[in-house]
């Protein structure tokens, strides 16, 4: 049977014009609302909800572009088995049937032996909670596979501020709009985060001033008051560098300090050892830039900092977020709800993911974890006692690890083992696809039930399906209880349908933290969260308090305090590799998710690596020209373009361009390193260098 008859089939079929409610699944702190116009069964367009004051009747150009995408000539609407030879791309249809008892098969078999050297590899592809990890959790924790280490986008910045403030918690994103300084630090918002930057525009016109700390000159850097262009790796050195100008100016709350704040004395000794001139220096910009900046925070209120993972995808990431995480219980930024800081909102939402994800059905087994930043590495090892067995099934979903992973020619190699078992749940052929045994055809946003927290906000919403699945695409989870079913796994959680999951996000014991009727209703609900959620302290950390020091970090044998950790690849550190390179996204793709949209390819054009005018002229390259851009790790070519957005001595490879749409069959992930971020054991994106060179023969 199909299990997608199983579920409401929604009001696509319905012979009239339909609006129905929905949410984007994109890894976007915004969660906006959408309302997709349904005629006949087809979705005609997707917009922004106008009664969701988060999305203000908005969408980015991206997703509103979601019927191009869901209507692609290119998407997989029926299961594939590969012909050809691994990453050659060649595949032939299949049935569900076949390639359900012959993928069952395969795992059980593997499961006989060692259930871990099953591996789930899947992220942000849909951020939803049900078609995310709800079946397919249940269906690892029963099989008792390997679990996976989720690290490749936030996972030092998450832990900073988990260590610092207690959670991935902050202020509410609509009160930027009443602040009167607003630093937004790492983030190319206009980009990535549109709707937040409705409220610094909102600011703004009440007289706010707005700051952009950034390697790069982005669209949000030029429409800021000020920019600050330092060297990517340095944030901790500007933060500790602020902090040595409030304390010896006296800018400072002490109240809110004495209050509310662990390691205070041991904190000040450390900040009054990065004197502006030092940290000017380490960032590479001019100390009465850092003093200004300093003036102005020490002495506006309120003052809002807008966090963003970008500055935390190098080796000391970890530590740099939780040095500007303390800035604002220095100054007490925290007692206004205009002030303070946001990273992330969603440790904010009381998610049961107990429920949802069952680890009880792990029966006290305890599998090793896989890191997925590392998966170049790990798919090429042998077993060992240290690592266990070597890795036979990878079961991809929600992912693109081949064009996304770091160092991609590792994961290139791992992927091409011919001893590697692989399965692919996707819309469109990507990079990873090609390298699958099987793929299956997932349904889009438009075509299933789903529920959304937020890292922008503080709603949550509901996605009906607006249309019926297309082809013979299933919901992730609908393959996940097909493959349950067929390898005996007979737990009553693997019958639950996806309203029934989506109805168990917020239901707990003591009573259900959303009304769901009002979900079904409206689209969306709003948590009850306290507009200044730390007015008077109560942070979730063990201690209650803003901890400077981490007793926690300090027993794992880490420093307790915050400090500046160079990158592992230092600029002017090697005479090889003199640029830093730093991968920011692409404006109109969300990583590697819309690559393949016409519409928006065009926009962007082709792959492009940004550099600075003097960079440039020093090795004969002018805009257009094909570049080699290399290092240890591998060679990347693409096209040049001189750009004032570079500062000197820094690249931009914008990304992230699918590795069969570059001029070789490759993407600026064919630079990056497996090395490991301090905190959280993520990936170091942004700590790389390369040198750059005219390719010759190109150019001929
Ligand atoms: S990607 Fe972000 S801005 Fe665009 S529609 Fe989705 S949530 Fe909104």
């Amino acid at each position: 049977m199909n299990p997608t008859l199983s579920l409401s089939p929604g009001p696509g079929a319905a012979q009239e014009t339909l609006k129905v409610r929905g949410a984007c699944p994109h890894d976007c702190p915004d969660t906006c609302s959408l309302l997709t116009t349904v005629e006949n069964g087809i979705a005609l367009k997707v917009q922004g909800n106008p009664d969701h004051a988060q999305t203000g009747g908005v969408l980015c150009t991206k997703v509103s572009r979601y019927t191009e995408r869901s209507y692609h000539p290119e998407r997989i609407l029926q299961p594939l088995k590969r012909v050809g030879p691994k990453g050659a791309g060649r595949f032939e249809p299949v049935s569900w049937e076949a390639a359900l008892d012959e993928i069952a098969d395969r795992l059980q078999t593997i499961a006989s032996r060692n259930p871990e050297a099953i591996v789930p590899y899947s992220y942000a592809g849909t951020m939803g909670l049900v078609q995310s990890e709800s079946m397919a959790a249940r269906f690892f924790n029963h099989l008792g596979a390997s679990l996976l280490d989720r690290t490749i986008c936030s996972a030092a910045g998450g832990e900073a501020v988990t260590q610092t403030l207690g959670g991935k918690v902050g202020m509410k994103v609509e009160f930027f709009a009443e602040s009167q300084l607003i630093i937004i630090w790492g983030s190319n918002s206009i980009a990535s985060n549109l709707h937040f930057w409705r409220y610094v525009q909102e600011a703004k016109r009440q007289g706010a001033r707005v700051v952009c700390i950034d390697p790069r000159k982005t669209e949000t850097a030029e429409k800021c008051h000020e920019h600050i262009a330092l060297r990517p790796g340095t944030d901790a050195a500007l933060a500790l560098g602020l902090m040595h100008e409030l304390i010896v100016n006296d800018w400072l709350d002490h109240d809110y300090i004495d209050q509310h704040t662990v390691g205070w004395a041991a904190l000040k000794e450390r900040a009054l050892g990065w004197p502006p001139e030092r940290a000017a220096q380490v960032c590479g910009v001019p100390m009465e830039q850092i003093k200004a900046l300093a003036r102005d925070y020490g002495n506006t209120q309120p003052a809002a900092i807008r966090l963003n993972y970008g500055m935390q995808r190098v080796r000391g990431g970890g530590n740099a977020a939780r040095a500007i995480a303390c800035l604002p219980a220095l100054t007490g930024a925290w007692r206004q709800r205009a002030g303070g800081l946001l990273l992330s909102s969603s440790g904010m939402f009381p998610v049961n993911k107990a429920a949802l994800q069952r680890p009880d059905l792990l029966a006290g087994r305890w599998p090793r974890t896989i890191n997925m930043s590392t998966i170049g590495n790990d798919l090429l090892k042998d077993s060992s006692p240290a690592f266990g067995p070597k890795i036979e099934a990878l079961i991809v979903y929600n992912s693109n690890p081949v064009a996304v992973a770091p160092e991609s020619g590792q994961v290139v190699r791992g992927f091409e083992r011919e001893d590697l078992f692989t399965v692919v749940l996707e819309h469109f052929q990507t990079d990873t696809a090609d390298y699958a045994d099987f793929i299956l055809p997932a349904t889009t946003q438009l075509e299933h039930w789903d529920i959304h927290t937020a890292y922008g906000h503080t709603d949550v919403l509901l996605n009906r399906p607006a249309i019926a699945a297309l082809g013979q695409a299933w919901p992730n989870t609908a393959i996940f209880r097909a493959l349950a079913a067929r390898m005996g796994f007979t737990d009553p959680c693997f019958a639950d349908d996806d309203e029934t999951l989506c109805r168990t996000a917020f239901s707990h014991p003591d009573g259900d933290k959303i009304n769901f009727q009002e979900l079904l209703d409206q689209g969306f609900a709003t948590l009850p969260v306290p507009d200044a959620p730390f007015a008077n302290g109560h942070f979730p950390t063990p201690s209650g308090k803003c901890e400077f020091f981490s007793a926690r970090l300090a027993a794992q044998g880490l420093d307790g305090l915050p400090d500046h950790i160079p990158n592992y690849e230092t600029a002017g550190s090697s005479s090889d590799f003199p640029l830093a390179m730093i991968s920011p996204p692409a404006r109109n793709f969300l990583n590697s998710s819309f690559v393949n949209v016409k519409s928006l390819r065009d926009i962007e054009g082709e792959p492009l690596l940004e550099i600075h005018a003097d960079d440039a002229a020093a090795r004969g390259i002018v805009s257009g020209a094909v570049v080699r851009v290399f290092n240890q790790r591998g060679e990347y070519r693409c096209k040049a373009k001189v750009s004032a957005r570079a500062r000197p001595g820094v690249v931009h490879g914008l990304g992230v361009w699918w590795r069969k749409l570059g001029l070789d069959g490759s993407n600026v992930n064919q630079l990056t390193s497996q090395h490991l971020t301090d905190l959280g054991r993520g990936p170091v994106f942004y700590d790389c260098l390369v040198e750059v060179q005219l390719d010759s023969a190109a150019s001929l």
